[in-house]
């Protein structure tokens, strides 16, 4: 049988490492909202393996709902314009929200996340994330919860894909030839 596809590509994160990280935030997360029920918001396609562990180990009632959005032109990286290609299936309105995102890089989706998001006037909106490259931010948005903070290279793995591929590989590894823009 043929190797997986990425499995020669360098290991930044191994699955041991972040399956700990995703307990300790989920523990964290289940603190802060103890005994208040919470509606997750994950962000298609990346956040899905990052959400579907974080939510099995809430101590919380949870209900989970999914958003899908693209960037306009199929780039590695977000160009900035950011559109809504699948919407919430339900209201939120008053709900304690919290956004499952794989990865926050400039800033830009978030933003208008966030902006899209308030206009239907949930109780609370925060966000994890579980990869932050705070060197690259260009719009000064904060997630609430970070799992791990990265330097600038372009990762894939665990829900990250490079054209789409790569999002089943249990640990985050790093693509080095994709330029950084
Ligand atoms: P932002 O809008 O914060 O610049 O970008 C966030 C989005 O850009 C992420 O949700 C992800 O789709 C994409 N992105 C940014 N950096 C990376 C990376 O290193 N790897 C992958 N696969 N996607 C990335
Ligand atoms: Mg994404």
């Amino acid at each position: 049988m043929s190797e997986l596809p990425g499995s020669n590509l360098e290991v930044l994160l191994d699955a041991e490492q972040i399956a700990r990280r995703v307990r300790e935030l989920a523990a964290q997360i289940s603190t802060d909202y103890r005994g208040r029920p919470l509606r997750l918001v994950g962000i298609l396609k990346g956040a899905w393996v990052f959400l579907a562990d974080l939510a099995r180990h809430l101590n919380l009632e949870v209900t989970v709902d999914f958003l899908s959005i693209a960037s306009y032109g199929d780039n590695s990286y977000s160009s900035g314009a950011v559109r809504i290609t699948k919407d919430l299936d339900q209201s939120i309105e008053g709900l304690d929200v919290l956004v499952v995102e794989d990865i926050l890089d400039t800033g830009r989706t978030f933003h208008y996340l966030e902006g899209v998001l308030s206009a239907h006037q949930p109780n609370s909106l925060k966000l994890v994330t579980l990869l932050d490259k705070v060197s690259r931010r260009l719009i000064p948005v904060r997630a609430d919860y970070v799992g791990f903070e990265i330097p600038d290279v372009f990762v894939v793995g665990y829900g990250l894909d490079y054209h789409q591929k790569y999002r089943q590989l249990r640990d985050v590894r790093f693509l080095p030839s994709v330029p950084s823009v």
